[in-house]
């Protein structure tokens, strides 16, 4: 007597494959579409969601709550104390048919395979190429990047309708819902933030000034961005300093944007309209933005990446170093290394961290400290509001040269340089280093180094910048 969405990462009401679905096969039957969502304090725990990030989703889900409302959709959310008990709520809790959209990742693979014997249908929605299209000429699935992409570009090129289509939202259910057996879930509150991820008040007041939820924020950013920085981006976006790029992949993990609109809105602004064509900024972010699709490709191509393992297997049995002292300096921002302690910084004061600066203090965790990179792919998603499984994978073991398409292992980036380089004036440096804010020219990027930096003997005095953890980085990296 309803058709159910089930909300998963889709957290919008626009261009929502299988929100869309949902509300038309619920017209047709003539019974009312209801949606839910299900809280799940085990699986945020299990895959390490960052408390700033589990924050961002029920603050998108009261946005969610008050716009079906006034489409007279109910949502429902509940917390379901034990994972293992999700299909059967979901069974519980369905009516005549389910819709919800596809999650890739193992766990979550698993979980929808035992909820066989439902009228359900999981739908492609989060990628704009739906894994499993593409494939090289001798049928096999790219693992590199390059040639992947052009394939990626050619099969839109020809299927326009996965770009060009757009969900719309669900129609209106007939008003008499608010007064049937579903009435109360429009006055059913969102619950609190589960307690093992809650944030304090400082937190809060701090992210949610940073960040504010919903749908509508997502497309006013993706907007913005293409009105003022796009044009910019292949120049300008490798420089932490600018705060250039576009910062939508919260929403693209939260799934309040879906990637189809964000591409859409570019190409629309594009002279061509072909994907890999037209201005260099344009056709550089589109180029970015399919990289979400490839790492997802990656994923339910090679699904044991889930699993701790690298994707070269080769790569298994590395000598890592579990130095947590080293380990704590970095995600602390305190190894002396100032452009690698700026983005550590960033990262625990916004939730976020500018791309460069990941590629930056990957890098310097596993080839510079030696650390086992999945020490760090662990922190980011426990840290970043956008933490996404397969990017932040795909991200790592391209830094750690044992993931696909990887930089070559002898490849490893020397963090002076790349200071030198992307932050020649040191403004992202001081920006989040307040003890380097005096520090003139460029002794910014080696504070105790070079003549005009600090004094060496200033360094072990409490709340002064430390000293290198590290002696030597050899020179000669880029
Ligand atoms: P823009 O430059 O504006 O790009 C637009 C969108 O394209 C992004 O929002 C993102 O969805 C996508 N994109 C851009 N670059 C990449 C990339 N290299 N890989 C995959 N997608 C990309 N991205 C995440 O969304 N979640 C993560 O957990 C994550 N972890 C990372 C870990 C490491 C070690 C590295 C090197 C990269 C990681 N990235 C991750 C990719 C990238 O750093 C971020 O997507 C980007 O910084 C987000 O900022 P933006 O939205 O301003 O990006």
């Amino acid at each position: 007597d309803a058709v159910v969405h089930w909300f998963k990462m889709d957290l919008r009401t626009y261009d929502n494959r299988a929100l869309s679905m949902a509300s038309r096969k619920a017209a047709e039957a003539g019974v009312p579409l209801i949606c839910v969502y299900l809280v799940s304090p085990e699986d945020f725990t299990a895959h390490l969601r960052a408390p700033v990030r589990v924050d961002f989703m029920m603050r998108t889900l009261a946005v969610l709550k008050k716009d079906l409302a006034a489409l007279d959709v109910p949502l429902h959310v509940e917390t379901v104390g034990k994972r293992k008990d999700i299909p059967q709520r979901m069974l519980a809790l369905m009516a005549s048919h389910l819709f919800a959209n596809m999650e890739y990742e193992v766990d979550e693979l698993r979980r929808e395979a035992k909820m066989h014997g439902m009228s359900m249908e999981v739908l492609h929605d989060s990628c704009i190429v739906p894994p499993g299209l593409l494939a090289s000429g001798s049928g096999k699935q790219y693992s590199v990047y390059s040639p992947w992409f052009r394939a990626w570009v050619a099969y839109l090129h020809s299927h326009m309708d996965l770009l060009l289509d757009v969900f719309d939202p669900p129609t209106k259910n007939p008003a008499s819902v608010r007064k049937g057996k579903h009435s109360t879930i429009f006055d059913s509150e969102i619950p609190d933030v589960p307690k093992n991820k809650a944030l304090s008040t400082e937190e809060k007041k701090r992210f949610h000034a940073l960040w504010p939820a919903g749908e509508h924020e997502a497309i006013d950013r993706l907007n913005k961005f293409v009105e003022e920085r796009i044009s910019r981006y292949s120049e300008r976006r490798n420089f932490p300093g600018d705060a250039c790029t576009s910062s939508i992949s919260v929403h693209l993990a939260a799934g309040t944007l879906s990637a189809r609109t964000a591409v859409r809105a570019a190409r629309d602004k594009n002279k061509g309209k072909n994907l890999d064509a037209g201005a260099e900024g344009i056709k550089t972010w589109i180029s970015e933005v399919a990289w979400r699709d490839f790492y997802k490709h990656v994923l339910v191509h090679w699904p044991y990446i889930c699993m701790n393992k690298p994707f070269k297997p080769e790569y298994s049995n590395i000598e890592w170093s579990y130095d947590m002292e080293h380990f704590q300096a970095w995600k602390d921002g305190r190894t002396g290394f100032p452009i690698v302690d700026a983005a550590m910084r960033q990262c625990k004061a916004t939730g976020w961290m500018h791309n460069r600066c990941r590629m930056i203090v990957a890098s310097f965790l596993c080839k510079d400290l030696l650390i086992d990179w999945r020490l760090g792919e662990r922190y980011f998603m426990e840290t970043l509001i956008d933490g996404d499984f397969a990017s932040n994978n795909g991200g790592w073991g391209f830094s750690a040269s044992c993931g696909v398409d990887p930089q070559p292992y002898f490849r490893i980036f020397n963090p002076l340089l790349q200071s030198e380089k992307f932050d020649p004036q040191g403004e992202y440096i001081r920006k989040w280093i307040p003890e380097l804010k005096g520090v003139q020219g460029a002794a910014i990027h080696d504070p105790y180094g070079r003549t005009g930096g600090l004094s060496k003997s200033a360094a072990g005095k409490e709340g002064a910048y430390p000293q290198r953890i590290l002696v030597a980085v050899q020179e000669k990296r880029q």
